[in-house]
C-alpha cells in the first residue's frame, strides 16, 4: 500500500455522520445559493481569522480577484508578488488587467525577499501580495510598514495557510485583504471548490460581495462588471463542520514536520525546510535533495520514493515567471535564480492530519534507505 501524498479517507470517517447531515440538510432545506448556512459560517470564518468581515466566493483564485477588484487594482497598476507560488496568484493579477512584477524568495524560508520586494516598488506599485507559501507565515509587520511607506495595498495569499498566525495574529488580519482556497487539499477544504475574502474595512467587504454577484447591490441594478462567483450553501455546510477542528489538525501538521526534522537531520542530499515560526501551519513539508552526484537528483528521489511505496509531488516544477503563458513579460532565465534553483531541488513528503505514525516511519525509513547510498563522486 502506497504512502499518498494527501488522504482525506480517516477524517471522512471520524465526521462522516456530521457531513452527511450538514449536506442532508442543505439538500432538504432548498436553499443551495446563499442563506443562512453560508453567512453562518462567513461570520465563524472571519472570527477565526480575527477580522470582523470574510465573504465567501468560488474559490482562491476568485477571492485574489476579487480583492484585487475590490480595492480598485486594475490596468496600468503594477502588484509585486514572488514567483515561486501556484501559478493562481499571478494569473489574478492578470486578470484585473495589471501586471505581476515578481521578485525573487529567500532560500531560508522559501517566501518573498522582502528586501528585493523593496527595491522593485515604482511610481506604477499599488499593491504588495505576498504569499504565505507551504503554510509558513510572512513577516507581515515587515510588510505592512513597507507598504505603509511607500502608500500601497497589502494583499495577503493566504491558500496554503489557513488558520496559520503571524506574531500571534491570524494570517489574513493583517493585510487589506486576505484571500483564502478551500480546494480540498488546503488546511481547511470543502468538498469541492470554495474560497473566501477576509477584511476589516466594511465597504471593501461590500464591494466584494457586490462583486461576486455581478457588481449587484440590489436586485438587478448593476453598479459593476462583476463575476458570478458565491460559496455555494453545500461547501458551506461542509466547512462549518470541518472549522472547529482546524486548529487541531494545524497541531496535528505540527508535530509531523517536527517528527520529520528530527528524523532526517542528518541525511547527506537533504536539506530541510526551517522548523519555525511558531504559527506555521506546514501545509506542505518541502525539502530540497541537493546531492553531490547528479544522478540521484530530486527526479531520481522522487521516482525511488515512489517505487519503495511513498507519493510525493513537487510543488512547483516551472517558476510563474518562466511559464509559457508570461513569456511575453520577458523574464529570461536566471532572471530569479532562487526561485529557479528551487523548482529543481524541491520535493514535498506526505504531511497531512491523519498521517499518523506508522505511514509517516514507512516515509522517513524509505528515505533513511535511500539517501545513504548517494556518495560523493571520488575525483
Ligand atoms: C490553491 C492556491 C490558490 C488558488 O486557490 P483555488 O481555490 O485553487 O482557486 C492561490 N494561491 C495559492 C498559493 C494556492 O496554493
Amino acid at each position: 500500500m502506497t504512502v499518498p501524498p494527501f488522504s482525506l479517507g480517516d477524517q471522512i470517517q471520524e465526521l462522516g455522520d456530521a457531513l452527511d447531515q450538514a449536506v442532508l440538510g442543505v439538500l432538504r432545506s432548498g436553499q443551495y445559493i446563499g442563506g443562512a448556512v453560508t453567512a453562518d459560517f462567513e461570520r465563524d470564518f472571519a472570527a477565526a481569522c480575527g477580522v470582523p468581515h470574510a465573504v465567501g466566493c468560488n474559490s482562491g483564485t476568485d477571492a485574489l480577484v476579487l480583492a484585487l477588484r475590490g480595492l480598485g487594482i486594475g490596468p496600468g497598476d503594477e502588484v509585486i508578488t514572488p514567483s515561486f507560488s501556484f501559478f493562481a496568484t499571478a494569473e489574478a493579477i492578470s486578470a484585473v488587467g495589471a501586471t505581476p512584477v515578481f521578485v525573487d524568495v529567500l532560500e531560508s524560508s522559501y517566501l518573498i525577499n522582502l528586501d528585493q520586494l523593496e527595491s522593485a516598488i515604482t511610481p506604477a506599485t499599488r499593491a504588495l501580495l505576498p504569499v504565505h507559501l507551504f503554510g509558513r507565515p510572512v513577516d507581515m509587520e515587515r510588510v505592512c510598514a513597507i507598504a505603509e511607506r511607500h502608500g500601497l495595498h497589502v494583499i495577503e495569499d493566504c491558500a496554503q495557510a489557513t488558520g496559520a498566525t503571524w506574531a500571534g495574529r491570524p494570517v489574513g488580519s493583517w493585510g487589506d485583504a486576505g484571500c483564502f482556497s478551500f480546494f480540498p487539499t488546503k488546511n481547511l477544504g470543502a468538498a469541492g471548490d470554495g474560497g473566501a475574502v477576509s477584511c476589516r474595512d466594511p465597504e471593501l467587504a461590500q464591494r466584494v460581495r457586490e462583486l461576486a454577484v455581478h457588481g449587484m447591490p440590489r436586485r438587478y441594478l448593476h453598479t459593476a462588471l462583476g463575476y458570478n462567483s458565491r460559496l455555494d450553501a453545500i461547501q458551506a455546510a461542509v466547512l462549518a463542520v470541518k472549522l472547529p477542528h482546524l486548529q487541531r489538525w494545524l497541531e496535528a501538521r505540527r508535530e509531523l514536520a517536527s517528527h520529520y526534522g528530527r528524523q532526517l537531520v542528518d541525511l547527506p542530499g537533504l536539506s530541510l525546510p526551517a522548523p519555525g515560526p511558531v504559527g506555521h501551519s506546514w501545509n506542505q513539508y518541502v525539502l530540497r535533495v541537493t546531492p553531490t552526484e547528479e544522478l540521484h537528483c530530486r527526479d531520481w528521489l522522487k521516482q525511488q520514493l515512489q517505487e519503495a511505496g511513498v507519493s510525493t509531488i513537487i510543488y512547483y516544477p516551472i517558476p510563474i515567471h518562466r511559464q509559457p503563458a508570461y513569456e511575453s513579460l520577458g523574464y529570461g532565465p536566471g532572471s530569479l535564480p532562487v526561485t529557479e534553483r528551487l523548482c529543481e531541488e524541491v520535493l514535498s513528503l506526505p504531511i497531512f492530519p491523519e498521517l499518523g505514525e506508522a505511514r509517516q516511519r514507512r516515509v522517513i525509513e524509505a528515505l533513511h534507505r535511500l539517501m545513504p547510498a548517494v556518495q560523493p563522486l571520488v575525483a
